[in-house]
């Protein structure tokens, strides 16, 4: 390993070892070669180009789309003591001037650029009078088209390789699948790059998939019992719903804010910053929201409608728990949200091929959803990654699924939906299986169907949950020219014939808990009950320092830091250094404090 690659990690960084393959990766940079590198979320991406900037001479240049966040990066490396610095259109003229002649002047280990920036003729023409240490391309998977974080300026970044052929190129992307990293090869002509594929597994987070009843009720119980005062992101498929589901949880007392693509710039960078920054905000979003949020200490991840494919899924919920401590990727979903997705599909512009395609994705986030064995074995099998055990941080795993003999049950749900002439939906069939009495079953005379109230050793939970499975499975599909009428395909006839059977999950019903009654993953749980005044004394000293330094709290220190100052428990700079997230310049901007405070609570 490289030794100076180590001294810079320890000393400025504050962290006692690489985890794999940041030190490969940091050699392959620092010896001038290129490098794809794939990484889920939180697995430290940004050492493996923050290293090499440090090592090797000239300045890095750092492209990312998100000017947003820029702000914040470079602060989190000033923290560090490392000459950092952006170009973005955040900056008025005489600002970027400033880092243009810092760049010229050597005085800078790192430059963050937009995409946008980096291409234009003038810029292209500074850099070539500058030493340049490497470039690297974050959230490289903008290149694909297929994607939703699309950025045509990223395909222009090849230009790099052209008119730089002598610096290094590190592309880093959290996005898992096999189709991306090859066009992120081609189109940013880096066919000579060593790959280097850390594992997808993020074993800090808990994968929970349950049943809607009363969403919005489920969704606050889970917040209210375990992420009391803790941050995180909800998603939702329309932008509606994300504000609706803000003003509630306000209403309810939460601090929950929305973010979607048709809200004013001022109005997002706001919310984002306040997440950023603040302890306990919520962000109710679309998928908008996310990429490259880099908060280390978002603690849950829920979903309230489904992910399109097990890519977004793992993107989306990726985004909790980047500091490696505890955290939930809670979800819930019904019938009616996979008819809505499966119609979406249908109705979208994109090509037949496509579409193939995009219904293949989701049929998988279906059996993910259906499955009855380990969520995280399932996960990563996707992603060709073998678990050899279930992992037991799952709700499958947690609370074992049981199945039932549903060839019966799923034989007169199928009839139904024959006898009925395949023009109703799910309330009216489940409606005649019972023997309901309705203005409908009148209208249209089916308490004389011989399937009428054939189904009631049933209830109406179970039918919705057998019904969803039929359609999960392909049995039955919703017919968007008819109102979303449930229709039978092809697959049905076996089972109807009586050649088949058919195994159903019972669901587990996540019933709307009382306080503490469940499983928590508190943030906290790890400490001792006797050490919580201590750590609201650190979390307080945190947000002074973090006020007066204008930087989210993170970037002061992070839970995990403050938590193993607590085990530690340090009575000087020597032993404080120890501690993994302190490094030198933090120790001399706020060791003293922190000790200080540590040792009111000893004494
Ligand atoms: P990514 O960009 O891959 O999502 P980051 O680069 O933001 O991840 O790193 C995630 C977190 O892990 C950060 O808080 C970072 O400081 C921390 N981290 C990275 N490398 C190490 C390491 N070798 N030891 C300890 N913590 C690390
Ligand atoms: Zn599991």
């Amino acid at each position: 390993m490289n030794k100076t690659a180590l001294s810079v990690l320890n000393t400025v960084f504050g962290y006692p070892e690489f985890r794999s393959p940041q030190d490969e990766v940091i050699e392959t940079i620092i010896n001038g070669e290129n490098a794809l590198v794939l990484m889920p979320t939180g697995g430290g991406k940004s050492l493996c180009y923050q290293i090499p900037a440090l090592i090797r001479s000239g300045c890095a240049i750092v492209i990312s789309p998100l000017i947003a966040l820029m702000q914040d990066q470079v602060n989190a490396l000033t923290q560090l003591g490392v000459k950092a610095s952006f170009l973005n259109s955040s900056l008025d003229q005489n600002q970027a001037f400033d880092v243009e002649q810092a760049l010229r002047q050597g005085q800078l280990d790192l430059l963050y650029i937009a995409p946008e920036r980096l291409i234009q003729a003038r810029m292209l023409s500074l850099l070539q009078q500058c030493p340049i240490a490497l470039f690297a391309i974050d959230e490289a998977h903008c290149v694909s088209q297929w994607g939703h974080d699309f950025r045509a300026d990223y395909l222009k970044l090849s230009l790099l390789h052209q008119q730089f052929p002598a610096v290094p190129r590190i592309a880093l992307t959290a996005t898992a699948d096999p189709r991306t990293h090859k066009e992120i090869s081609e189109k940013l002509q880096l066919d000579d790059a060593k790959h280097f594929v850390a594992g997808f597994d993020r074993p800090n987070i808990q994968y929970r998939i349950g049943q809607k009843q009363n969403a919005r009720q489920q969704l606050l119980s889970f917040i209210r019992n375990e992420h009391e005062n803790d941050a995180g992101i909800i998603y939702c498929l329309s932008r509606k719903k994300t504000e609706e589901t803000a003003k509630w949880l306000c209403q309810q007392g939460l601090q929950a804010l929305p973010y979607h693509a048709g809200l004013a710039n001022d109005v997002k960078e706001r919310h984002q910053n306040r997440f950023l920054r603040e302890d306990s905000i919520i962000i109710v979003a679309t998928i908008a929201f996310g990429m490259g949020i880099d908060k280390p200490d978002v603690r849950f991840v829920a979903h309230l409608d489904l992910p399109k494919s097990i890519e977004s899924y793992y993107q989306e919920t990726g985004r909790a728990g980047r500091d490696g401590q505890a955290a939930n990727a809670w979800m819930v979903y019904g019938l009616q949200d996979v008819i809505k997705l499966k119609q979406m599909l249908d109705k979208s512009e994109a090509g037949e091929q496509q579409k193939r395609i995009e219904r293949q994705r989701l049929d998988a986030m279906l059996g993910l959803c259906e499955i009855t064995t380990c969520r995280r074995q399932t996960l990563l099998q996707y992603f060709d990654e073998h678990l050899a055990q279930p992992c037991g941080n799952c709700d499958t795993c947690i609370t074992p699924v049981q199945t039932w003999d549903g060839t019966n049950a799923a034989r007169k749900a199928l009839s139904c939906v024959y006898r009925t002439g395949q023009r109703f939906g799910v309330s009216h069939l489940i409606d005649v299986l019972l023997g309901k009495s309705t203005a409908k079953i009148e209208q249209f005379q089916h308490q004389q169907l011989s399937t009428f109230a054939i189904g009631t050793e049933l209830e109406i939970q179970q039918w919705h949950s057998v019904f969803r499975q039929l359609v999960s499975r392909g049995y039955i599909y919703a017919d968007m020219d008819s109102y979303g009428a449930l229709k039978l395909t092809d697959k049905c006839r076996p089972l109807l014939r009586g050649e088949e059977s058919i195994e159903l999950r019972k669901d587990n019903i996540e019933k709307v808990k009382k306080k503490n009654s469940s499983k928590s993953v508190k943030s906290t749980a790890a400490l001792p009950e006797e050490a919580q005044p201590l750590w609201q004394a650190l979390r307080a000293l945190r947000k002074q320092l973090a006020i007066e330094h204008g930087i989210p709290p993170f970037t002061v220190f992070h839970d995990s830091t403050m938590m193993a100052m607590i085990s530690a428990n340090p009575t000087n700079k020597q032993e404080l250094l120890t501690i993994s997230g302190v490094g030198l310049s933090k120790l001399d901007k706020y060791g003293e404090q922190f000790l200080a405070v540590i040792a009111q609570f000893n004494g």
